[in-house]
C-alpha cells in the first residue's frame, strides 16, 4: 500500500477496493456483461434523443419518465420505482439510509462482494452466515437468523453471484416474517432464471427488489439499475441520494431502452440456450465440475489451483473470473456465457490447460 499524505478512516484503511481485473484479452468472459451490443434501432433512437437534449439544464431530478416506464413493465406505480447509476448505487443508497453505525446487515456467503463492501464503507455491522454447497438457503435457518439478529437489512441474492443458483421464494417470505427490517432481494440476473420476488411485492411493504440494466438489457456501459418497492421506501431513500444523481444522458438511455425492451431483451433466450449448452459441454470435460446456474454465467471447479488456472486461461486469450480465494469456493472459477464462438474457444482453452496439466 502506498503512503498517504492524509490518513483515510481507520475502519477503511485495510479494506481493498472492488477491482475485477480489467486485463486486455481477446475474449472477456469475466464480468457477466452481454456479448452483444444493444439493438441498432435502439442506438439510433438514442443518438437522435441525445442530440436534442438540453444539457445546459439539470435533468429531471425525479427521473419520472424512466421510473413510470419501468413501473409499467411490472404493473407497479412509478412512485414505487427508483432508478440510479447501476444497481450498485441502489445498494449504496439503501445502506446509507437504513444501515450505518449501530445497525446490522445480514448476508449469506458466498455472495456478491458489494453487499458487504458497501456495508463496511457505511459503517454497518455485518452478520454473515456461510451457506454450504449447493448454496441453497434454508427458509427456517433464514427466519431464525433474522429473528436472532434483527438486521436493518437482510440481503438475498437470487440468482446468486457467483454461485449461479436461484433461491426459493419461501426463503424471501421467511426473511419477511421477521418483525422489522428491510429484505433486499438482489435480482441483477433475474431475467435469466429463478422465481422473481416481484410477485411478493404487493403484499410486503418491507421488500425491496434490485434490478440491473447491465446484464439482460446489454447496457453495462450506461450504468443503470433500479429498485422496486413500496412508495414509502422510495420516498425514504431520497434523504441519502444526491440531487440530480441520474444524468439526462442516463435517463434518456433508460427511457429509449424501455421503449425498445422487446428487442433489447431478445438476447436473453439465446444466452439461456447457450448457457445450458455450455454447461453440458463443461460436464463432458474430464476433471470439471460445473454447478447449476439460473444466471448468465457458470461457476465451475477443477482439480487445479484456481489462480494459476485463471492465469493460464488469460495467457490463452480467455479472461474468466477467479473465485478460488473465496471461502467455500476453493478451485472455483466463474465464466460468463458469451457467444457460441467465445464459449467454444473458452472450452478449448480449458481442455488445453487441463490436458497439459496431466502430462
Ligand atoms: N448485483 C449483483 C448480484 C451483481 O452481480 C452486480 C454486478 N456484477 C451488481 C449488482 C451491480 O451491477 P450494476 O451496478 O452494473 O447494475
Amino acid at each position: 500500500m502506498t503512503d498517504r499524505p492524509v490518513e483515510i478512516r481507520d475502519d477503511l484503511a485495510a479494506l481493498p477496493p472492488y477491482r475485477a481485473p480489467q486485463v486486455d484479452a481477446a475474449i472477456r468472459l469475466n464480468t457477466n456483461e452481454s456479448p452483444w451490443p444493444p439493438p441498432e434501432g435502439m442506438m439510433k433512437d438514442l443518438g437522435e434523443r441525445v442530440s436534442r437534449l438540453g444539457l445546459n439544464r439539470y435533468p429531471d431530478r425525479e427521473a419520472r419518465a424512466l421510473r413510470d416506464g419501468l413501473g409499467a413493465r411490472f404493473s407497479w406505480p412509478g412512485d414505487g420505482v427508483w432508478a440510479a447509476n447501476g444497481s450498485n448505487e441502489i445498494i449504496q443508497t439503501l445502506l446509507l439510509t437504513f444501515g450505518g453505525p449501530g445497525r446490522r446487515v445480514l448476508l449469506f456467503q458466498p455472495t456478491y462482494a458489494m453487499h458487504s463492501h458497501i456495508a463496511h464503507v457505511t459503517g454497518t455491522e455485518i452478520v454473515e452466515r456461510r451457506v454450504a454447497e449447493p448454496w441453497l438457503l434454508n427458509a427456517e435457518a433464514v427466519a431464525r437468523m433474522v429473528g436472532e439478529h434483527e438486521p436493518a437489512i437482510t440481503f438475498i441474492c437470487s440468482p446468486n453471484n457467483p454461485t449461479g443458483n436461484a433461491q426459493a421464494l419461501d426463503v424471501v417470505r421467511a426473511a419477511l416474517d421477521g418483525r422489522r427490517g428491510l429484505v433486499v432481494v438482489d435480482e441483477a440476473y433475474a431475467e435469466f432464471g429463478g422465481d422473481s420476488a416481484t410477485s411478493l411485492l404487493p403484499r410486503h411493504d418491507r421488500l425491496a427488489i434490485i434490478r440491473s440494466f447491465s446484464k439482460s438489457w446489454r447496457l453495462a456501459g450506461a450504468r443503470i439499475g433500479y429498485l422496486l418497492g413500496h412508495p414509502w421506501l422510495i420516498e425514504a431513500i431520497q434523504v441519502a441520494r444526491l440531487p440530480y444523481h441520474l444524468s439526462a444522458l442516463t435517463q434518456a438511455c433508460g427511457e429509449v431502452a424501455v421503449r425498445h425492451a422487446g428487442a433489447a431483451l431478445s438476447a436473453v433466450e439465446e444466452i439461456v440456450v447457450e448457457r445450458d449448452r455450455l454447461s453440458k459441454e463443461l460436464q463432458r470435460v474430464r476433471g470439471v465440475e460445473v454447478f447449476p446456474s439460473a444466471a448468465n454465467f457458470l461457476l465451475f471447479r477443477t482439480a487445479l489451483e484456481g489462480t494459476p488456472l485463471w492465469r493460464e486461461l488469460a495467457d490463452r486469450g480467455v479472461l474468466v473470473r477467479d473465485f478460488s480465494t473465496m471461502e467455500g469456493l476453493e478451485r472455483c472459477l466463474r465464466v460468463t456465457v458469451g457467444t457460441s464462438e467465445e464459449n467454444a474457444t473458452f472450452v478449448e482453452a480449458l481442455r488445453g490447460v487441463l490436458t497439459d496439466a496431466e502430462k
